[in-house]
């Protein structure tokens, strides 16, 4: 799948030149003549980039970009600003209104390309945990507004052996960040929980690009931001710093406004996949989590139970399972209240869990009914295990009814053992007879029940 790019320029010209530029790199090309129309088109096409110039009627670059970047329906599309101008201030004043870069005309088509397939290639890297990220969310569990994720404070790693350039680097993050200096290879590679590395890519002791290369190789490094310092003359250094992998390059001699902001712009970044990828880790772990006791649900259960059942079938040991349902527990309900309900339910959950093994699941398979599930386990060993809950219940009173009378609660188990061609639907349901005919023996009783 090509990347799709937005090219924005009120003169013609430049948006068929730079439409066949593009085009002959097979990206897909989308063009406009205008900031209102660009701003509706990002929202409707969702392009993975949008080249944008400066210099136009009405609603300017800069505005534009500041639009683009204020609604949460674009702000995660990368912006490259294009114009005629090389004035320092404006590169300042488009990197400020949130730009990811700047471009300027008449722009090295070497260069150009690469800038956009970096940019390119890290946002389909974003869009990824953010599609992953979305779908998990459906499970519930919002999280906290990226709105509020700062670009300062940051964690960052120079590595330079440029002692003149170390000094103005260092100086100037210290403002809003916490740099330290690494002048070693090994010092940079070694560097756990930063938000930005900034490498200079013409050291005199090592060759700063192998660094790249080499921290991009690596698993824990992959996503790591890098900028990378490049003397903008040493146009291969520059495309071949922006083809291993670098997020921005800073040019030397060094701006520091243009450091300053550029720096802001990758450790925010950082923060949104950070957070990106955090809420996606806690949706996972909310898909397969019982929200009132922490137990396994049903859903995790069922693949867990999938899985080893196959394995069992392939020629494993047997598993087996247990159904434990509280006994007369709508009683309990409806003499202390839905609350004191709740918290039986949990303080069971808590005794379950301490009285099975590491390798059993305990689950909560909805309302009063759980589940364990024990892998290598024969039929006389879960029952012993069976027993042993059930005595463990019905022998110590639950608290539930915090400083008044001790509650006595009791439970009704089922259990089965795995025979070959068993599903998961054949084996719970022979536990689940086991219940039965538990209640049916007047309850607190373990009946396990072997296949017929
Ligand atoms: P038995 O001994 O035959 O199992 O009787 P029982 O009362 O335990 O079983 P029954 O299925 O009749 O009632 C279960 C009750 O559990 C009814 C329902 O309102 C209650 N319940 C289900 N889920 C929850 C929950 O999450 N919290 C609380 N407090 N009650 C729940
Ligand atoms: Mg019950
Ligand atoms: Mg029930």
């Amino acid at each position: 799948m090509s990347a799709r790019i937005l090219v924005v320029d009120d003169v013609d010209t430049n948006v068929r030149l730079l439409e066949a530029k593009l085009t002959i790199e097979y990206f897909d090309v989308v063009t406009c003549n205008d900031g209102a129309t660009a701003i509706e088109l990002a929202r409707t096409e969702q392009p993975d980039l949008i080249l944008l110039d400066v210099m136009m009627p009405k609603m300017d670059g800069f505005e534009t970009c500041r639009r683009l970047k204020d609604d949460p329906a674009t702000r995660h599309i990368p912006v490259v600003l294009v114009t005629a101008l090389d004035g320092r201030q404006d590169r300042i004043r488009g990197l400020e209104a949130g730009a990811d870069d700047f471009l300027s005309k008449p722009y090295d088509d070497l260069i150009l390309m690469a800038r956009v397939r970096s940019l390119t290639r890290l946002k389909i890297m974003v869009d990824e945990l953010r599609e992953r990220e979305e779908s998990g969310r459906r499970f519930g569990i919002g999280g906290a507004g990226v709105e509020r994720l700062r670009g300062t404070g940051g964690r960052i790693v120079v590595v330079d052996d440029n002692a003149e350039q170390a000094r103005v680097l260092m100086a100037e993050l210290g403002r809003n960040h916490r740099p330290v200096l690494a002048n070693s290879i090994d010092a940079g590679i070694s560097a756990g929980g930063v938000d930005l590395m900034i490498i200079n890519a013409a050291n005199a002791s090592f060759d700063g690009l192998r660094l790249l290369a080499h921290l991009r190789a690596r698993e824990v490094t992959r996503s790591l931001p890098i900028l990378t310092i490049v003397d903008l003359k040493e146009r291969q250094r520059l495309v071949k710093a922006l083809e291993l992998g670098a997020n921005d390059i800073v040019s030397a001699p060094i701006d520091p406004d243009e450091l300053s902001v550029r720096v802001v712009t990758q450790v925010k970044r950082k923060r949104y996949t950070d957070f990106l990828r955090e809420r996606l880790e806690r949706n996972l772990e909310a898909a397969v989590t019982d929200v009132l006791t922490g137990l396994h649900n049903r859903r995790y259960m069922a693949s867990q139970l999938q899985s080893m059942l196959a394995r069992a079938n392939r020629g494993g040991e047997a598993i087996s399972v247990l159904i434990i349902d509280l006994d007369h527990f709508k009683s309990i309900n409806d003499s202390f209240g839905h609350d004191v309900g709740d918290e039986v339910l949990r303080e069971f959950a808590v005794r379950l869990a301490t009285n099975v093994r590491a390798v059993d699941l305990p689950c909560r398979l909805g309302g009063e009914e759980f589940v364990v599930v024990m892998p290598g386990t024969s039929l006389e060993d879960a029952q012993r295990i069976a027993e042993r809950i059930r005595r463990d219940i019905s022998s110590e009173p639950f608290r539930a009814l915090a400083g008044k009378a001790p509650l006595d609660v009791t439970v009704s188990v089922g259990v089965a053992s795995s025979v070959d061609g068993d599903t998961p639907e054949t084996l719970l349901k022979r536990a689940d007879q086991g219940v039965y005919e538990a209640k049916d023996r007047g309850r607190n009783t373990v009946v396990s029940r072997a296949a017929s």
